[in-house]
């Protein structure tokens, strides 16, 4: 099977991911988005999501939380603000990040900087995803 190589990179970590894969399905601010081998050109800006990774004839997933991607036929370079396998994620942490932004949502306070919640919140949503912990 044909594969393209993945490598993702965040400022804190630096490598987190280098594989050839089979195709990633990821989301973008213009969309839902499935890379396959020999892809045309892009770059595009990531959202906050759980990215689907196929290799191997298995599915994983991983967490990022948004960041640039550049894609060319042979290699998907991803700059992440952060980036995390499902064992790197810590889901107390993320509940408490998720029950953190819902309170500050919740509270419609002028002093709220909502964007920031929102993206907080969807950052939090997305690693419990990836864990596979029901939200809510
Ligand atoms: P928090 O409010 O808990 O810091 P956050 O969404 O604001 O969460 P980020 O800014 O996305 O955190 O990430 C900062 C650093 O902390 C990154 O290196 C990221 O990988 C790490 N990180 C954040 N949350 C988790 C988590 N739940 N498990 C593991 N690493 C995490």
């Amino acid at each position: 099977m044909a594969t393209i190589l993945l490598e993702i990179a965040t400022p804190d970590k630096g490598e987190v991911y280098a594989k050839e894969i089979n195709m990633l399905i990821c989301r973008s601010v213009c969309g839902e988005l499935g890379i396959l081998p020999k892809h045309a050109r892009l770059m595009t800006e990531l959202l906050p999501h759980a990215m689907r990774i196929k290799e191997g004839g298995g599915e994983t997933q991983l967490f990022v939380s948004g960041g640039f991607m550049e894609v060319t036929p042979e290699k998907i370079t991803i700059l992440a603000d952060a980036a995390e396998a499902p064992d790197d994620i810590d889901v107390e942490r993320a509940r408490a990040a998720y029950k953190r932004a819902e309170e500050r949502l919740a509270k419609k306070d002028s002093d709220i900087d909502i964007d920031r919640a929102e993206a907080a919140l969807a950052r939090a949503k997305a690693r419990l995803l990836v864990k596979g912990v029901p939200i809510g």
